[in-house]
């Protein structure tokens, strides 16, 4: 039973007996007359009630004040404490019902705020920038990358959109569009970095139909990568063409005047150099996508670095001698026994020494050295030559980059120094080239190499 109804039960009774108690008295002749009880009764039964109703009127107001008191701590956030025990009167109930509706809130509130640092970390790790303008054209929601590619200030949430993205074209299609304009994607580069290529896409905010989110992505790379395909396919169908014109033109003349021995002998000779010059293009084009595959493995075994180098200077002595150049050879004792992958190691040099070679005038020098340093095998191809004009240091490496298309070699693909980068990166290593401060050019490759097994 509800507490209040049990103190009016109470107090009732209560009532009832000191009516009775007068009655009593009356019977047992305390009292003289039924008046005098009845009033002698009355009188205790409305002084009990007055005593009865302040009671309760003093327990109501503590806890209602009670009540208004948890009600200001929960204004202020302070849910941290649950409510008192509100009984189980009407007050109880209402205050109990109240709270419960309170706590409700909060788990709501608690479970909105969570979903939506969510979706900020979500936002704020994305590459591609978003943002969003609310119906009435203010801007709604930005992110980092976003705030990065449009150089959006840090306080531009709430401002009209006009004011807060800078970019003429990127305000114009999303006008278009809040006037109901259809969902369209353009592309642009960032003020702020001209190389910088992005492609917007803008739609309505999905389910609202009002509002419209733009998507930034930033395609520079993507657009990069297609150029040096297309230049790609560009240089191997120029360099193809260049000695099948030649192949071509000299085996008509052959058709043509093929009376003259001597003619003939040299027409042949120079479509036998251009077919091979085809062939050791075809075959670099080859290697280079089979790296790109990735599916040359390494194999790596015990190596004798200076018998290796000294027999590539051994195959190129021919070259050099026609050209006069003194090759010197020099190889640490520690890189007898590295393991690396020998034939690409073997490769690599080759490709260094034919270009220092080939790039050095004639009486120059060519130093080969190798050492062992640490965990790594180092090996420095260096010449007397022309070096490499430091504005085309870094691009040296790439496919069919010549340093002067005038100077590149006959024989030469412009893919050697590609395919070096390759097979170093394929040991982990990697190549680098500086200009020598007497002149010349120094390319030096470092390999890690696996631990030497132990000698038996
Ligand atoms: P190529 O077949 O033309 O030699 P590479 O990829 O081997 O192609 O070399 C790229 C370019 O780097 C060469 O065309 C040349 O301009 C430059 N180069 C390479 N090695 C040297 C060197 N030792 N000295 C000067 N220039 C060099």
């Amino acid at each position: 039973m509800r507490s209040d109804t049990r103190f009016t039960i109470f107090a009732a009774a209560f009532g009832v007996a000191l009516l009775a108690l007068g009655f009593v008295w009356l019977v047992e002749g305390a009292v003289s007359s039924p008046g005098v009880a009845v009033a002698l009764g009355a009188g205790l039964a409305a002084i009990a009630a007055f005593v009865t109703a302040s009671a309760l009127a003093v327990r109501y107001r503590n806890r209602a004040q009670a009540i208004v008191d948890i009600g200001r701590r929960y204004a202020l956030g302070d849910l941290s404490r649950p409510g008192p025990d509100y009984g189980d009167d009407d007050l109880g109930m209402a205050a109990r019902a109240l709270d419960g509706a309170v706590h409700e809130q909060e788990r709501r509130i608690t479970s909105l705020a969570r979903d939506r640092a969510r979706m900020q970390a979500i936002l704020g790790s994305m590459v591609e920038g978003v943002l969003v303008v609310d119906e009435g054209g203010r801007l709604q929601l930005v992110n980092e990358a976003a705030r990065l590619m449009l150089r959006i200030e840090s306080d531009a949430v709430g401002r009209p959109y006009v004011e807060a993205l800078r970019h003429p074209g990127v305000v114009e299609h999303v006008g278009r569009l809040l006037t109901g304009g259809a969902p369209q994607a353009f592309e642009f580069s960032t003020t702020r970095d001209a190389s910088r290529e992005l492609v917007a896409r803008l739609a309505p905010v999905a389910g609202t139909g009002r509002g419209v989110v733009v998507v930034l992505h930033d395609v520079t790379d993507l657009k990069r990568a297609d150029q040096i395909r297309r230049d790609f396919v560009a240089n191997v169908s120029h360099e193809l063409r260049t000695p099948l014109t030649a192949i071509r033109g000299y085996a008509e003349a052959l058709v043509d005047d093929s009376d003259d021995p001597e003619a003939r002998r040299r027409f042949l000779e120079i479509i036998q150099r251009h077919a091979t010059r085809m062939e050791r293009l075809v075959k670099d084009l080859l290697r280079l996508a089979m790296l790109d595959a990735g599916k040359e493995a390494l194999e790596t075994a015990p190596a004798d670095i200076g018998a290796l180098v000294q027999g590539i200077v051994e195959d190129m002595s021919a070259a050099a001698a026609a050209k006069h150049l003194r090759v010197t050879t020099a190889a640490g004792p520690d890189t007898r026994g590295v393991v690396v992958d020998a034939a690409k190691v073997h490769d690599i040099v080759r490709n260094l020494v034919e270009n220092a070679i080939n790039y050095t005038q004639p009486g120059g020098d060519v130093a080969i050295v190798a050492a062992a340093e640490g965990a790594m095998l180092v090996i420095t191809v260096s010449d007397n030559g022309p070096g490499i004009p430091p504005e085309d240091v870094s691009r040296v490496f790439e496919r069919f980059y010549r340093v002067d298309k005038s100077r590149g070699r006959p024989g030469g693909t412009g893919l050697g120094l590609a395919i070096v980068k390759h097979l170093a990166d394929l040991h982990g290593g990697a190549v680098t080239v500086e200009n020598r401060a007497l002149g010349g050019a120094a390319f030096t490759v470092r390999l890690p190499v696996a631990p030497r097994p132990a000698l038996t």
